[in-house]
């Protein structure tokens, strides 16, 4: 399996051997591997100690921190630290005194109090340190062996099964996950994909390289960040290793690179990139590359390279809509194992629209704020975590009161649009609310129907086809729904 190229067999000189270098060094990839908020909840607050021995000790700042990073991000750190120390480290995570809390249900006792403890504090074998100054301390002993994919530097964590397919990105998908079943094999090749930041072009296209490799036990796949080719790159260069540099990249059966934009400007690494990707092109070998902007808009970025991109399939990625934004709030909750109020989860999907990045940074702090809080998940909340990143926050709409407005328009008793009556006005109202709650709500057509007095999915259906018939072909009529429809926006703050 390639192993990944790196100026020196570990990666770092001596030196460097500081708690603060290593850590700092951790940091880069932590930070390229996992989202931005959670980054900054999980990781900012960390300092670094000390570094004795294969000993690392940092500073964390509470009890509760440390336990959800051994549960969320112990691989992610088992694995950059072995790749940047080529060898087996022990953290010792010392949580600040302030925080530390007696609860009887710890594993472990104040280490000030006692010593000597030998609990099995999680499932990765760590047990409990002296330490003098009364923090509470813990060390993770790390399993023998790092993950099985760090040498194509894939982040498991990015799969299919995890990525929710929506309109926005279903062809993008499409494309890879031909790509990842046949690497070299379809006309796909490069497979280039396209798409605002935070909108999942990472998680794709890592996905296809995690999935190749399990579909293809052989294959030698490797991920690289545009920016990461170009530091290794300069120091290959540095050290005089530039073709062992090459002969790395042109040995790979898959090759995925990141944000080619930031290729842009750097003429000599572009150069060697763009014969990289000829030989690999020659020899039937797979590329798939991704960029943040449409190839014809990307700057400093050689004509040569653009131009092969035509040799294959260019996808784009949308941003999500509504119904897509609201099946990622789930699956990403129901991953962590918390239950989140379905209000609660329409409301975070109607106000964070743009980027799927966001999205999970509001539910992370959402949780974050939750626990370190003790509160309730709730709407009150999710508005105060919302406030730092929406400027103007909108409440999701009701069936309720889109019903309401309709028959304020219409003039009719709200009851009457729920109950069985066949009289006309009514009968239009009706159709016209099941329209609108249709458009502008997330309501399945049985909930719909249900909202109605009861009435079946058909009965919807139909309702729906009426007035968009009558929308293509009546004026006065579209005028109508398009000024309820504006009252029901109005109504709640859009
Ligand atoms: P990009 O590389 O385009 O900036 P990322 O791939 O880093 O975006 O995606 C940002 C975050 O959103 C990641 O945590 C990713 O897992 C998540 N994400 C993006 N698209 C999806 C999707 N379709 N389903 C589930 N999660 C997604
Ligand atoms: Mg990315």
């Amino acid at each position: 399996m390639a192993q990944p190229f790196v100026e020196n067999s570990t990666g770092i000189h001596n030196n460097e051997k500081t708690a603060e270098a290593i850590w700092k060094k951790c940091l880069v990839t932590v930070k390229e591997t996992i989202n931005t908020q959670s980054f900054k909840t999980w990781f900012e607050p960390i300092k670094p100690l000390k570094l004795e021995g294969d000993e690392l000790s940092i500073e964390v700042p509470s009890q509760f921190f440390y336990e959800w990073l051994e549960e969320h991000y112990y691989q992610l750190i088992h694995d950059t630290l072995y790749q940047l120390l080529g060898s087996h480290i022990r953290l010792v995570y010392s949580v600040r005194e302030e925080d530390v809390y007696n609860d009887q249900n710890l594993v472990l006792d104040d280490i000030g109090a006692d010593n000597g403890l030998n609990n099995s504090l999680s499932q990765h074998g760590s047990d409990a340190t002296p330490d003098q100054n009364r923090a509470k301390v813990y060390v993770a002993e790390f399993q023998k062996k790092p993950s099985p994919n760090i040498s194509t530097m894939l982040n498991p964590r990015y799969t299919f099964d995890n990525f929710i397919k929506g309109d926005s990105n279903q062809f993008a998908r499409a494309a890879g996950l031909a790509v990842a079943n046949n690497p070299g094999g379809t006309s796909f090749n490069p497979l280039v994909v396209y798409g605002g930041v935070g909108l999942g072009k990472t998680h794709l296209i890592q996905a296809l390289g995690n999935q190749a490799l399990e579909l293809h036990k052989d294959i030698r796949v490797c991920y690289v960040s545009s920016e990461k080719f170009t530091i290794e790159f300069v120091d290959a260069i540095q050290s005089d290793r530039v073709s062992d540099f090459s002969a790395y990249y042109r040995s790979v059966d898959l090759l995925i690179v990141d944000d080619i934009q930031f290729f842009g400007g750097k003429e000599k690494t572009q150069d060697n990139f763009f014969h990289t990707f000829n030989t690999l092109h020659q020899l039937g070998k797979q590329i798939v590359l991704s960029i943040d902007r449409p190839p014809k808009e990307l700057r400093g970025l050689d004509e040569r390279l653009i131009s092969r991109f035509q040799w294959g399939l260019t996808a784009d990625i949308q941003a999500p809509d509504l119904e897509t934004r609201i099946a990622i709030l789930r699956k990403k909750s129901a991953d962590d194992g918390i239950e989140i109020p379905q209000e609660v989860i329409d409301f975070i999907a109607v106000n964070v629209t743009s980027n799927i990045r966001e999205l999970e940074g509001c539910l992370i702090s959402l949780l974050a704020k939750a626990s370190l809080e003790s509160k309730d998940i709730n709407i009150d909340l999710a508005r105060d975590v919302l406030q730092v990143v929406v400027s103007d926050i909108k409440s999701p709409i009701s069936i309720e009161e889109i019903q309401r407005i309709v028959c304020e328009y219409f003039n009719i008793p709200d009851d009457l649009i729920r109950a069985k009556t066949r009289k006309q006005e009514v009968v239009n109202a009706r159709q016209i609310a099941m329209y609108l709650v249709k458009e502008m709500t997330n309501s399945s057509l049985k909930t719909i129907g249900l909202h109605f007095g009861g009435r079946d999915h058909s009965t919807v259906i139909h309702s729906c086809q009426s007035v968009e018939e009558q929308l293509k072909v009546n004026q006065r009529f579209r005028d109508t729904v398009v000024q309820i429809k504006r009252k029901i926006e109005m109504s709640s703050g859009r």
